[in-house]
């Protein structure tokens, strides 16, 4: 599958967050938008599991707490964050995945950035009814058998995710900066809808054909 046409308004940075549920598809949208814009996508889930698989000391010290499906802590996930954030590529813009998930998250971006003087953008929060999001995560588990996918761990995940990643929506809700898009649909008409919305702020153009 192709990313679609798309690119950055001149001179603008796009600093992106997608949100959504487990089994929202947010991983998949999100490189899509971010690769047609030319920013990374920086995912602190991925980050994680690469440091798994590689055995790093970071690694060791989050195996455990994903795969109960508990958050790593605070000051960790920030650290890795803004070390992220810092390299070069990243200057022009990027787009989050995974990461703030919680309150205290929100504050530790608002700080690094703050500190650099720059802000998110725009924040895609991607809305799946709840038992969308666990039929399509059972189907991944099937199909990547990714250690956190048991059903115990997956409604463990949904809870914490209900209980401490929806909140953080209402603040950047009340900074102006969030565009709903329904996450029911074909992989495309999602991409649209996101499309559509960044476009409406300004933020990206169509790519002529
Ligand atoms: P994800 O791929 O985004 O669903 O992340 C997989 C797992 O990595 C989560 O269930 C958490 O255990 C951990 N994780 C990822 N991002 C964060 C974050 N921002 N804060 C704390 N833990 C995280």
């Amino acid at each position: 599958m192709t990313a679609p046409r798309l690119e950055r308004s001149s001179g603008t940075p796009a600093r992106l967050l997608i949100v959504g549920p487990q089994g929202s598809g947010k991983g998949t949208q999100g490189v899509r938008i971010a690769e047609s814009l030319g920013i990374p996508t920086v995912s602190t889930g991925d980050v994680f599991r690469a440091n798994i698989k590689d055995g790093t000391p970071l690694g060791k010290q989050v195996q455990a707490i994903i795969e109960a499906g508990n958050l790593v802590p605070d000051e960790l996930t920030s650290a890795v964050v803004r070390d992220r954030l810092a390299q070069d590529d990243a200057a022009q813009g990027f787009l989050l995945d995974g990461y703030p998930r919680n309150i205290g998250q929100v504050a530790d971006l608002d700080v690094f950035l703050g500190g650099r003087d720059e802000q998110l953008d725009a924040v895609i929060e991607l809305s799946v009814p709840r038992d969308e999001s666990i039929e399509r995560i059972a189907l991944r588990a099937a199909e990547q058998g990714r250690s956190d996918d048991t059903e115990e761990v997956i409604a463990h995940r949904l809870s914490i995710y209900e209980r401490e990643t929806a909140p953080i929506l209402d603040v950047y809700r009340e900074r102006g900066i969030v565009d709903e898009i329904d996450g029911v649909g074909t992989m495309d008409e999602i991409t649209e809808r996101i499309i559509s919305a960044l476009v409406a702020r300004g933020l990206a153009r169509r790519a002529a054909a």
